[in-house]
């Protein structure tokens, strides 16, 4: 029976007695006005119709009761199944069905429930399927790229590796997969140097030495963070990073043929140069004989070349020295202004050339510094070199040292055409020299004061606008 039929059957019922108990205090109250109130008849009529009346009333409150109890929780009782399947497939149990088929209001709703299910348990396999299949692709990617590949989640463990990464981290796939990182590097030193790293914004941008299958190789670690959208949310969130190395052994042998190469050369090239040196000081001498204007001018411009020449080879070897780790330095206590002496008298030819005019900022007070002179003479030597090169003619250049508390800062200021923002960096590269630059140059000079400095704990700045000239700072921590 369905529950409108309850509903009007109860209804009903009740009625029924309702109307049953008034027809019959009807006919007792007739029956008792009818019989004489003093005849020995009407206590008797009175008592039956008391019975009858009470019989009919308690008739009634139980069918009041009886509906009462029943009604609701047949109204209850689908609604709360109903929930309940509801809630199941909110939790991914797509195996869920119901079945209100006692309830004929609810055969309809529980049978597009069980449909619905249905479509949904359907979805979830293909889905399922298809993920499968595309994570399938990917591991088929991931271990046909020889470069080592390590993928973590956002707690450390181990989601994917391939076979470089294991051949490099010595380990097993079964070894590996599922693993915690922090538990495996205890045992891995190669992983413990891989997560030591991974979420600094600046990581070790140097290369890893990796001495795997029986030859030593250089890797290029790079660490690409994941995020991700969850289904219904606006905003990102991590969910692990990937680990990839690049094997540079090639291009670092390359590199250090081509250092070896340089430093030879240069070498080489220094004894011809000294030579060259040599006969043209013989030859200006007065006492060999006198040249002519024009013949003068030729020596001039040869000096002047090989000047640049003997520059050129000092600065290759330089950098040859840093490149293969051979810098040595030999510091001293030094006073900041013996520095920028040298710098000044070493730059004198070339400013009185160009008419620069160089001022000396020197404080009365400032700490020592303990540092390899001549390299850091070397250094304020380039700077102020550049300053005259880069100034136009008859330019004003400062030159001096300043302390701000534990800090001593070396600089060259000028006031010539100045560098493009967009340049700031790259000026400190190997062989980088600003688009369009006319003087003559290596592009080796910022590169390799950068190392010198960088090689005692100090930095090395640039401030400089277009069109306003250019300020150099070093800076020692004293
Ligand atoms: P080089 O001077 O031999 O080219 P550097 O490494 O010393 O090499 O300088 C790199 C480049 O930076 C230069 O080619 C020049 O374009 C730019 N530069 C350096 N110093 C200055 C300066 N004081 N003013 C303007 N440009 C400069």
């Amino acid at each position: 029976m369905n529950i409108k039929n309850k509903l009007f059957l109860g209804i009903g019922l009740l009625v029924a007695m309702i109307v049953m108990l008034v027809v019959l205090s009807i006919v007792n109250l007739q029956v008792l006005t009818a019989t004489e109130p003093d005849s020995p008849a009407a206590v008797p009529a009175l008592h039956r119709a008391l019975v009858w009346i009470s019989i009919f009333g308690a008739a009634c409150i139980c069918i009041g009761v009886v509906m009462l109890a029943v009604l609701p929780g047949s109204i209850n009782k689908p609604i709360k199944t109903l929930v309940n399947g509801i809630m199941e497939i909110a939790d991914h149990n797509y195996n869920k069905r119901l079945d209100l088929g006692k309830y004929e209001e609810f055969a309809e709703v529980s049978d597009s429930f069980n449909r619905m299910a249905e479509r949904l348990a359907e979805y979830q396999k293909s889905a399922l399927t298809d993920i499968i299949q595309e994570k399938k692709y990917s591991e088929a990617i991931v271990n046909s790229i020889k470069e080592p590949i390590l993928g973590l989640d956002k707690e450390r463990r181990v989601l994917f590796v391939n076979d470089g990464a294991l051949t490099v981290l010595n380990l097993k796939r079964e070894q590996i997969i599922g693993e915690s990182a922090y538990d495996l590097a205890l045992k891995n030193d190669l992983l413990r140097r891989l997560i030591r790293e991974l979420g600094q914004v600046d990581g070790n941008k140097d290369p890893l030495k990796i001495y795997a299958d029986n030859k030593e190789s250089f890797f290029q670690v790079k660490y690409i963070p994941i995020y991700m959208v969850p289904t219904g949310e606006k905003e990102q969130h991590y969910i692990g990073d990937v680990i990839s190395l690049q094997n540079i052994t090639e291009f670092k042998e390359l590199d250090s043929a081509k250092t070896t190469f340089i430093s030879t050369i240069s070498h080489e090239l220094k004894t011809p140069i000294s030579s060259i040196m040599m006969s043209l000081k013989l030859l200006e001498d007065s006492r060999i004989g006198s040249m002519n204007d024009e013949q003068q001018m030729l020596s001039k411009s040869i000096k002047e070349s090989t000047d640049r020449l003997l520059e050129i080879t000092g600065e290759l070897l330089k950098m040859t020295q840093v490149e293969t780790g051979k810098l040595q330095l030999n510091p001293k206590i030094t006073k900041p202004i013996e520095l920028i002496d040298y710098a000044v008298k070493a730059n004198r030819v070339q400013a009185e050339r160009f008419n620069c005019h160089i001022e000396v900022e020197y404080p009365e007070k400032i700490s020592k510094l303990f540092v390899d002179s001549e390299k850091i003479a070397w250094v304020i030597t380039n700077l102020l070199s550049n300053a005259i090169h880069y100034t136009k003619e008859n330019g004003r250049i400062i030159i001096g040292a300043r302390q701000k508390d534990k800090v001593v800062e070396l600089f060259v200021q000028d006031f010539g055409k100045g560098i493009d923002p967009r340049y700031h960096q790259s000026i400190f590269d190997r062989y980088f020299r600003v688009p369009g630059t006319k003087v003559q140059g290596s592009g080796l000079g910022l590169a390799i004061s950068k190392d010198f400095v960088e090689a005692h704990g100090g930095t090395i700045k640039v401030d400089s606008e277009l069109g306003k000239g250019s300020l150099f700072t070093i800076q020692f921590q004293v």
